[in-house]
């Protein structure tokens, strides 16, 4: 590799060294080499075309279907010092023109473009004249007709290459299935690119499920014990439930917004500047919310509803801890949420192939929802890797639930299934388990079945825990457009019959109501990045000194510097610029435009740390 490009992420950018294949994908855009980079979120893609975009000479133009996004990574490579600007429809046409001068006199390094503005007449003979470094797509799977993300302009970007042959492309993106991968290729028409794949995990995200009690409680005891005061998504399926759960945290204190795609456009952007800019700010929101938004310290996403896939889910939870710091991918997740989600498929308007696929999606995603094993090596394994056993950051590798022989249960709950006719819900059929005879078990019979009462000994909660394990394994059905009554599939034949052993996880026992005082617990440790209070002391006044200048500047916090860059100040306290240098995230620009004012505050703070300890006796000796 060049010495440049190291040297550009040292100058510019302020990092050691590069991650993962980044330092392959940039040689290879370097040497004028077409790509195609798949790589998880918060796995670095910027840098790898932002790179080669300073080493080469002339200017990159970046690809972006998201405003927001493009906005975000203008400011954030201007404070670097890079010559970057955006075009996009927002802009006002004084403002256009402008910008169109700067790329005509080459005074840009990197020029974001929206795909529509891209392909207009005015903007592609304006290319022409100019010398380009590179092109980048960004969210190439945009051009994926089968993907919820589709945007129909990605297809016509194949244009760019017959137009400017010459200057290599890089498409990118976080979504790696295989079909997806050979649709960009081909639609972009990169046949000879090369396929750069990186591993997918996320080592810091934290995977959790929880059985489904009272969701908003459990959200609010997570965010209350774990995450007070951090920013975070809130996944929902229905808008209602969105503008339910906002006002619902918003009582309990806490800044929550709602954004679904029935607010109007200026309700949307409020909620998502709040939250962009903010630095506590939770979003309450259906899937319409998240793309393009590259928040870096999202510490917690929730999902108070079943997403219908693991790609879907996958996509989501990767919005948290973009920036490396531990971060919490939650859910909660109930049998209402099977049946929901297999009504939407089946009374979908897609055809039968569509709905097998959907179906299966749906499927692994249950699967994935009801493990007793580690939950990360069940998603990489998914995603086509083969990961270690038990990764240690996720609920069944940190506290592995109990299982247990279900196997004679499991009989009764299919047997009682089957006797009462297959045309009651799961209500009913957990009463005529526990032995419970009221008026309707009374009028159809049903408390002189042999099955009545054999499940005398388990608590109701037991019983759906063991019908929803069931369900989720395909032995039973629920019907999806009727009253979600329970039927036996084919494959349950031999359960029933007791001929396969049955193991079921055992659900954790419902968490009794919070008690004011109750957060101090073991198990609600909350997870600090910091080594101690003094070092969080000195963390705290850094993020002060960035909101200030954030708020002066008109930018998000983490614009200015992340969440990481002020960890490593506070545990190493640079006293000098030649040691502020080092840290990381310190590039020339920023090194030049903050350095001072950083320093005074960690030299302040420093100061009253020792005078603190030489007022203590026996100081040191502790
Ligand atoms: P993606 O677009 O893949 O989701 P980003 O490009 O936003 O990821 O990068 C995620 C974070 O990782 C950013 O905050 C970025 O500054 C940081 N990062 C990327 N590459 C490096 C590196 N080589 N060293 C240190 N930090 C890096
Ligand atoms: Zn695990």
């Amino acid at each position: 590799m060049s010495a440049t490009a190291h040297e550009v992420l040292r100058r510019v950018f302020g990092y050691a060294g590069f991650r993962g294949q980044q330092e392959a994908i940039i040689a290879h855009a370097i040497a004028g080499g077409d790509s195609l980079v798949l790589m998880p979120t918060g796995a670095g893609k910027s840098l790898c075309y932002q790179v080669p975009a300073l080493v080469r000479p002339g200017t990159a133009l970046v690809v972006s279907p998201l405003i927001a996004l493009m906005r975000d990574q203008v400011a954030t490579l201007r404070q670097a010092g890079v010559r970057a600007a955006c075009l996009n429809s927002t802009l006002a046409y004084g403002e256009v023109r402008d910008i169109e001068g700067q790329l005509r006199a080459g005074e840009l390094d990197l020029l974001y473009v929206a795909p529509e503005r891209l392909l207009g007449d005015r903007t592609l003979a304006l290319l022409d004249d100019v010398d380009l470094a590179l092109v980048a797509v960004d969210e190439a799977h945009c051009v994926s007709q089968w993907g919820h993300d589709f945007r129909p302009e990605y297809l016509q970007l194949s244009v760019l290459g017959e137009r400017f042959p010459e200057v290599p492309r890089m498409a990118l993106t976080a979504t790696a299935d295989e079909p997806t991968r050979r649709e960009i290729l081909d639609r972009l028409r990169l046949g000879s690119a090369r396929v750069f794949v990186s591993g997918f995990d996320r080592p810091n995200i934290r995977y959790r499920v929880v059985p489904k009690q009272n969701p908003r409680e459990q959200l609010a005891r997570l965010l209350a014990t774990e995450h007070a005061g951090d920013a975070g998504i809130v996944y929902c399926l229905s808008r209602r439930r969105v503008e339910e759960t906002a006002a619902w945290l918003g009582e309990r204190g806490i800044d929550a917004r709602p954004y679904h795609a029935g607010l109007d456009a200026r309700a949307r952007e409020a909620s998502q500047d709040a939250f962009i800019r903010g630095e506590g700010v939770v979003v309450v929101a259906t899937i319409a919310f998240g793309m393009g938004i590259d928040k870096p310290d999202v510490r917690f996403v929730a999902h108070l509803d079943l997403p219908g896939s693991l790609e879907a889910y996958y996509q989501e939870t990767g919005r948290a801890g973009r920036d490396g710091l531990p971060a919490t991918a939650w859910m909660a997740y109930g049998l209402q949420d099977v049946v929901t989600r297999r009504q939407m498929v089946d009374g979908s308007e897609a055809g039968d192939a569509r709905k097998r696929i959907e179906r299966r999606k749906l499927d692994a995603m249950l699967g994935y929802s009801e493990l007793a094993t580690c939950r990360r090596r069940s998603l990489l394994a998914y995603f086509g890797e083969s990961p270690p056993e038990r990764c240690g950051n996720c609920d069944n590798c940190l506290d592995p639930p109990e299982t247990w022989d279900a196997t004679e249960e499991a009989q009764k709950a299919l047997s009682c299934v089957y006797r009462t006719g297959q045309r009651f819900g799961v209500a009913y059929v957990v009463d005529v388990l526990r032995g419970k005879g009221g008026d309707r078990v009374q009028r159809f019979g049903h408390d002189r079945l042999p099955t009545f009462g054999v499940g005398a000994g388990r608590d109701a909660a037991e019983w759906r825990s063991i019908l929803r394990q069931l369900v989720a394994r395909g032995l039973l059905q629920v019907d999806v457009d009727g009253y979600g009554a329970l039927r036996l599939t084919g494959d349950a034949r031999p359960a029933l019959r007791g001929e396969v052993a049955i193991t079921l996880r055992r659900d954790a026992p419902a968490p009794r109501a919070r008690r004011p005082r109750d957060e101090s617990g073991a198990a609600t440790e909350r997870r600090r990045f910091v080594a101690d209070a003094a070092h969080q002391a000195l963390f705290d006044a850094l993020r002060a000194l960035r909101r200030e200048l954030a708020t002066s500047q008109g930018v998000p916090p983490y614009v200015i510097f992340h969440d990481a860059s002020l960890v490593a100040m506070a545990e190493r306290r640079p006293r000098s610029l030649e040691q502020f240098a080092a840290m990381p995230g310190v590039g020339a620009a920023k090194l030049d435009r903050y350095g001072e004012t950083f320093l005074e505050v960690i030299r302040a703070h420093g100061d009253r740390v020792e005078a603190a300890a030489s007022e203590r006796p026996n100081a040191g000796s502790v």
